[in-house]
């Protein structure tokens, strides 16, 4: 083996984490080389996230036009020259490349353009795009190489040529008919910017729901809001086979739940996983294990197994959006420079961008069920946000979680207009551990979408322990003339007094059972631990509301009071003579001074 040129830093792939350490390393003085075999800044830019988004952006507008009539006004027949939308998004990713290449330049980064394999450790052999190859070696290696649409093994469909998002964002032609394998985020976005160009578009998923990580709930609106558009979709069904040809004409026969069907369509598009870019290129010959699913293995730190080579971005395993890929990079840069942080603890926020967009960040119920999570859930329609209904875009909904134990804000699902933007402002409130009734009760400008978190918080049930007492009062109100508000007063006074000295048990009401105060003596076994309070608080009040004649229901309880045998004389006198409990002596200061 010829002689390695020797780098500080050799980055394999230029997507998002891969350029963005090369800039900063190269800009803080090392010498970098970066090898990119095809697209400059990787996928994002060129293939996936901003192409897409453009198109989306066109479909949007013909969309509008159609509906002008909606708004007052007059167009004639709509028709979309495929051929100007994907130059529109040409011009875009034109764009994005100059200015990587601008950065490229002014970093001092070297970008080779080219297909790189590892050769040894930490050693990369480059067949160069415009012939001939390089060695090169690097101090320090970070692996960046994505990941590709997976075709299904379903026989027929290679053969057929379909549509992966890459070739679907260069039609300069409509589809007839696109049929969409894959119900996942990519293949509804593009299924619905299709639908408003004008094709026909059936989507085939062989799950029992559309995305299938999502909340059933969410997934249930996206199928009837695509469906409203008259995208057809096919849930439990499997792909047998394919004929024909993608771009010409193509069947595919189906088994759905209800028999076997044959589809005609003019278009195949792939949307079905992907699949990491980690298989032939050496990886074995650097020491870079992989995972049991082909991605690298790494650890929190995204470190791989071989010293001195991370891997980031989606190779690597993390959630496959951009800006993960981009604190993957935010992670390595600030460990090497001394830094502690971790892959573990971040909040994952991401939006799939359909009309109306979906938009999520933290736990859904989903997942609050799976870790075992207690949550308080609150749902508010669009319908029920004035500024969905000042635009007349009233489809979706928002959706909240909240922990049971304290306040703070668990997970947070949208669907509706501008969902991403209302979302940044929830993720911001998680950050800060702002509790939910902050944001409650926070001013938000009217009418914006963001408004509507008022609403939705105002919604979030009390914690169970609250309302099984509120359960508790509105039962033994009529009872007694006793206000509402010093019941549930007082029993959130003993309570604390449980928790802070007597039991570290005693964390919700319930827990009282548990808990070493005298309160867990209490007769009242059956009712709920706030239940179980209150009538001993009442009890020891007895006397003094006896005295004073407020009690209604004072011969009664009297009677009743297992503390002592009351007699109208002894609560004359202001002393007990019962069995008070020692600590409610000793503390004549705690109790809950009434309000009447
Ligand atoms: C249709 C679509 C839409 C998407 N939309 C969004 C979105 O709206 N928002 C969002 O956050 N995410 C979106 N994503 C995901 C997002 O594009 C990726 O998560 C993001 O680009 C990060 O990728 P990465 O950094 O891991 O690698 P990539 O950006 O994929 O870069 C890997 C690079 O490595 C190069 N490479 C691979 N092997 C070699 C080799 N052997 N030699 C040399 N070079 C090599 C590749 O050519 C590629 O350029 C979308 C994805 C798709 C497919």
């Amino acid at each position: 083996m010829s002689q390695p040129e020797q780098f500080e830093v050799l980055v394999l792939g230029s997507g998002t984490a891969g350029k963005l350490i090369a800039w900063h390393m190269a800009g803080a003085g090392r010498r970098t080389a970066v090898v990119e075999r095809k697209w400059v800044g990787g996928s994002c830019p060129n293939i996936a996230c901003m192409p897409s988004k453009n198109e989306i952006w066109s479909a949007k507008a013909a969309h509008f036009v159609r509906h002008a009539a909606e708004f007052g006004m007059t167009t004639g027949p709509v028709v979309v020259d495929m051929a100007v939308v994907r130059e529109r998004k040409r011009k875009m990713v034109e764009a994005q490349v100059a200015a990587h290449l601008c950065n490229y330049k002014e970093s001092g980064a070297e970008l080779i353009m080219g297909a790189a394999r590892f050769v040894a450790p930490k050693t990369l052999e480059v067949t160069l795009n415009g012939g001939g190859t390089r060695l090169l070696s690097g101090d320090k290696v970070f692996i960046n190489v994505g990941t590709h649409a997976a075709i299904p093994d379903v026989p027929g469909l290679t053969a057929a040529k379909p549509l992966t998002h890459i070739e679907a964002l260069e039609l300069d032609d409509l589809p007839r008919h696109l049929i969409v394998l894959g119900g996942g985020y990519v293949g509804l976005e593009l299924a619905q910017a299709y639908r408003r160009f004008g094709s026909r578009v059936t989507i085939i998923e062989h799950g029992s729901q559309l995305m299938s990580r999502e909340d059933r709930d969410v997934a249930e609106e996206i199928q009837q809001i695509l469906s409203e558009e008259r995208i057809d979709i096919l849930l439990n069904t499997e792909v047998l086979r394919v004929s024909g040809r993608s771009g010409e004409e193509a069947s595919l026969v189906v088994r759905t739940p209800s028999g076997e069907r044959t589809l005609d369509c003019s278009h195949i598009l792939v949307a079905t996983g992907r699949i990491p870019n980690t298989a032939g290129i050496g990886l074995e010959e650097a020491g870079v294990e992989l995972n049991e699913r082909g991605y690298v293995r790494v650890n929190e730190r995204l470190e791989t197994s071989a010293p001195s080579v991370w891997a980031l971005g989606e190779c690597a395993g993390s959630p496959q959006f951009t800006h993960i890929s981009e604190d993957d990079f935010r992670i390595v840069r600030d460990n090497l420079a001394g830094g502690k942080r971790s892959t573990n603890d971040r909040l994952i926020p991401y939006c799939m961008f359909t009309e109306p967009p979906l938009a999520h960040v933290g736990l859904s119920e989903r997942d609050a069920e799976r870790q075992n999570v207690k949550a308080r859930v609150a749902k508010l329609p669009m319908s029920g946000v004035l500024r969905a209904q000042a635009i007349m875009e009233m489809q979706g909904f928002m959706k909240v979680l909240v922990d049971e134990a304290d306040d703070s804000i668990l997970g947070f699902t949208m669907i509706g207009p501008e969902a991403g933007e209302v979302m940044a402002v929830m993720e911001t409130a998680m950050l800060a551990d702002l509790p939910h009734t902050r944001l409650r009760d926070a001013v938000l400008t009217h009418p914006t979408m963001a408004e509507g978190l008022g609403p939705l918080l105002a919604q979030v049930p009390a914690r169970a322990a609250e309302q099984a007492a509120a359960r508790w009062a509105a039962m033994e109100r009529p009872r007694h003339d006793f206000p509402l508000s010093y019941q549930i007063k007082t029993s959130v006074r003993l309570h604390t007094d449980c928790r802070s000295r007597k039991t570290d048990a005693c964390d919700g009401f319930p827990a009282l059972s548990r808990c070493a105060c005298y309160y867990r003596l209490d007769p009242c076994a059956a009712l709920p631990c706030r239940a179980k309070v209150i009538p001993q608080r009442i009890d020891q009040h007895h006397h003094t509301v006896c005295r004073s004649a407020r009690l209604g229901r004072g011969a009664r309880d009297r009677a009743q009071c297992h503390a002592c045998a009351l007699s109208s004389e002894s609560a004359a006198s202001s002393q007990h003579p019962g069995e008070v409990p020692t600590r409610v002596k000793a503390r004549p200061h705690r109790r809950p001074a009434p309000r009447w």
